[in-house]
Parts: structure tokens; sequence; C-alpha cells
């Protein structure tokens, strides 16, 4: 159950606006402006939408179709499967412009040598800081359909969808860049650098915008597990999906043998 501390009044229509623990950027469900409540007052914020395309029905297509491809897959999948629970959520994102320089120093040791090694990083980068604290949400395996973006409308979030406001502000979601960009040119220099001795990160923030994206989660179940699939609601693209482990029971070995051997 939500728990709701208080209402105060939107600042731009009257209506109750619910203040939920936790939640900073809070989007008025009458007229659709967003406000950020650690700033205070009439602290209005331009956000935008990514419509969902897609019905429940056709999201029970896509996972009967993902569930059909791909061979790491069981080859009754799709017919035991059993979909559970569809449901679409419009997740908070920030998307931050950056132009990120990185300055390193370090050392190649993997020849034996070591091999003193020092430059520069320079990158672009729109990164994506989901404004929920405890997601489990594979951010970085989700493209986000901005071309599909459209001014917020609160009219593209029907009855069922859960929407979900953001529990950080534009500051707090900044703040988190540098260390995820840092972390990410380590990760880029290791193939490179075997020791690194220091890293120095200086970012140019261009932009930041907030935008809301349709997600939809889906459990199934097979073989007595639970499973879940999440699908991006304007792409219809398969963001992550749990495949249940091939079955290495001897059953199951006999099960593979005699349909590899009898077809
Ligand atoms: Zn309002």
């Amino acid at each position: 159950m939500v728990e709701i501390a208080e209402t105060i009044d939107c600042p731009n229509c009257g209506a109750p606006l619910p203040l939920v623990a936790g939640e900073v950027i809070i989007t008025c469900e009458y007229c659709g402006s967003s406000h950020n409540m650690a700033v205070g007052k009439k602290f209005f914020l331009k956000h935008s939408i990514i419509p969902n395309k897609y019905s429940n029905d056709d999201i029970f297509g896509i996972v009967k179709q993902w569930m059909k491809g791909g061979f790491l897959k069981p080859n009754d999948l799709s017919k035991k499967a059993k979909i559970k629970d569809v449901c679409l959520t419009f997740l908070p994102f920030f998307i931050i412009s950056v132009q990120a320089h990185s300055e390193y120093e370090g050392v190649f040791t993997r020849t034996g040598e070591n091999l003193p090694k020092k430059g520069e990083l320079k990158r672009t980068y729109n990164w994506k800081i989901l404004g929920r604290r405890a997601s489990q949400f594979p951010t970085k395996e989700y493209e986000i359909p901005l071309s599909g973006k459209i001014d917020f409308d609160i009219s593209k979030i029907s009855k069922e969808a859960k929407f979900l406001n953001s529990e950080m502000d534009e500051e707090e979601a900044k703040s988190m860049l540098e260390g995820e960009i840092e972390e990410h040119d380590k990760y880029l220099l290791s193939s490179e650098i075997d020791v690194i001795q220091s890293i120095k990160t200086t970012l140019d923030i261009k932009n930041t915008e907030f935008v809301h994206a349709p997600v939809w989660e889906v459990k199934y179940e097979y073989g007595g597990s639970s499973y879940e699939l999440l699908i991006d609601g304007a792409s219809g693209t398969v963001i992550r999906g749990d495949i249940p482990q091939p079955d290495t029971s001897a059953k199951g070995f006999l099960k593979g043998l005699k349909k590899g051997l009898f077809g």
C-alpha cells in the first residue's frame, strides 16, 4: 500500500497532490504538471512522456514470439509457460547529455613489463538515471526510445498503468552521474591499462531532461518456477527476459535425446 504522508494543493491547478514518503518530483494526476518538493513551492519541471503503443494482447503476442525464438530456450517454453501477470509502468528517468573528460594514469603490466601509461578520454554521453532508489531495473540495457518523446500529456497514461514519481530531483541525479561515468570510463580503460593509479573525471553537463518511459513487466511460470520479462512499451523490444535453465535431469536428458533421434 502506498503511504501518503499528506496532501498539498497542486500549485498549477489546485487539485490535491498526494505526497508519498520518499518521492521528490510529483506529477499532478489532474493537470499533469510536475513539481519538485525538495525545492519547494511552484517549481515546475518540464517533462516529457514516451507513449505506450501496445495493448495487453499485443504484449502476450510479443512474449509468445520471444519464447519461440532463440536456441538457449527450452523447446517447449512457448507451449508450457503460463503468463501470469502483465503490467505497464511508467518509469521516471533523467536523461543527462554530458561531455566527460577523464585524465588517467596507470600501468600496463600484462606483457610482464611495467609500462606506465597516461592519457585522457573524452566522450559525449546521453546518460540515463532512473529516479527510483530500490529498483532492480536494468537501466544500462535499456535504450530509451527518445525519438517517440512528446510533451507530457496525462491522457497518455491509461487507467490500468502504474505511474511512478521520482524519488530524487535533478540535482541528485546529476550528483550520481559523476560516479557512474567514472566507473564506466574505468571499465573502458581496462582494455588498455591493468592498474589504474589515478583517474580524474570532469563533466560538462549540456542538458537534462525528465522523461516518463513505458515499460511492461510480464511474469510467467514454467516448470514450477516464476520468471520475468521486461518489454519496452514504445518499441516492443524485450529489454531483459529470464530464460529457464535447460532441464539437465536424467529425464530431461532422455527426452532431449529421444527428440534428437526420432525427431
Ligand atoms: Zn495540477
